[in-house]
């Protein structure tokens, strides 16, 4: 049973507000009362204990106590861009890159895409992520960022590592560092939609600063891809 909720509103001195699916998720789903001890967290890294203080119809009034101590990440931030899949896919992979600590999502608009990535869509990734989170421990919302294409990435992240997966490209273990020696302080990596990148899109990125990496001699579907940058991300590089 998850006792972790999420507090959308950042809380008055130690009085939260926990609302709509999180309040009826604690009180329908698990049924919780005055008086019961649950965990908030906020989403931008703290969590607290809390008890229940009221009920209402789609709120629930809690009092906070002292913040836990928050355990400290060495993760490189890794921003994901990824061609999404549809329906299914998409909500597995949000719930696989919020688990394995990805910073940012991002949709990547191909010339082969096949899912829009509509506002309604992101709030519904957004919910995923938050779902994924009660239940992962992670105290830090997967943010699911506004859809772009290569250039606009690039553009948003001039001093990332940056990269794009594509079958033929180099192998993955040589980006580790920058070719200058530097140590990486945020990486971006993109995946393509099931029709793979255009020849046009892999030159134009090529352009744009990124490097074309391969992750292995099979050809994966997007969810894989991307699940194994992220853990990639998660398991070898530090800050330094
Ligand atoms: N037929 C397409 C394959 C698309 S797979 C093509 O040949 O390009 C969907 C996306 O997953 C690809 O665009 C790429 O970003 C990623 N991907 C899948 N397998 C890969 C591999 N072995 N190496 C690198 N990227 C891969």
């Amino acid at each position: 049973m998850s006792d972790r909720f999420f507090l959308a509103e950042p809380p008055t001195g130690s009085h939260g507000v926990l609302r709509d699916d999180e309040a009826r998720h604690c009180t329908r789903v698990l049924r919780a009362k005055v008086g019961d001890t649950i965990r908030v967290f906020d989403g931008h890294g703290s969590e607290w204990p809390a008890s229940i203080t009221a009920v209402g119809r789609d709120t629930v009034d809690v009092a906070l106590g002292e913040p836990l101590p928050a355990g400290a990440s060495s993760r490189v931030p890794l921003t994901l861009a990824v061609a999404l899949p549809k329906g299914d896919r998409q909500k597995w992979l949000v719930e696989k890159l919020t688990e394995l600590g990805t910073a940012r999502l991002v949709p990547l608009v191909t010339e082969r895409g096949v899912a829009e990535a509509t506002d309604a869509a992101r709030v519904r990734l957004k919910r995923g992520v938050i779902e994924a989170c009660k239940q992962c421990g992670r105290n830090t919302l997967m943010e699911i960022a506004a859809p772009a294409t290569l250039q606009e990435l690039a553009a948003r992240h001039p001093a990332a590592v940056r990269l794009v997966a594509h079958p033929g490209g180099t192998s993955l273990g040589d980006q580790r560092r920058t070719s200058s020696g530097q140590a990486i302080t945020e990486i971006v990596a993109a995946v393509g939609p099931e029709g793979g990148f255009t020849e046009e899109e892999v030159a134009q990125a090529v352009a744009a600063g990124f490097e074309l990496v391969s992750l292995g001699p099979d050809i994966l579907r997007i969810e894989t891809a991307a699940i194994a940058l992220a853990a990639w991300v998660t398991l070898a590089p530090t800050r330094s």
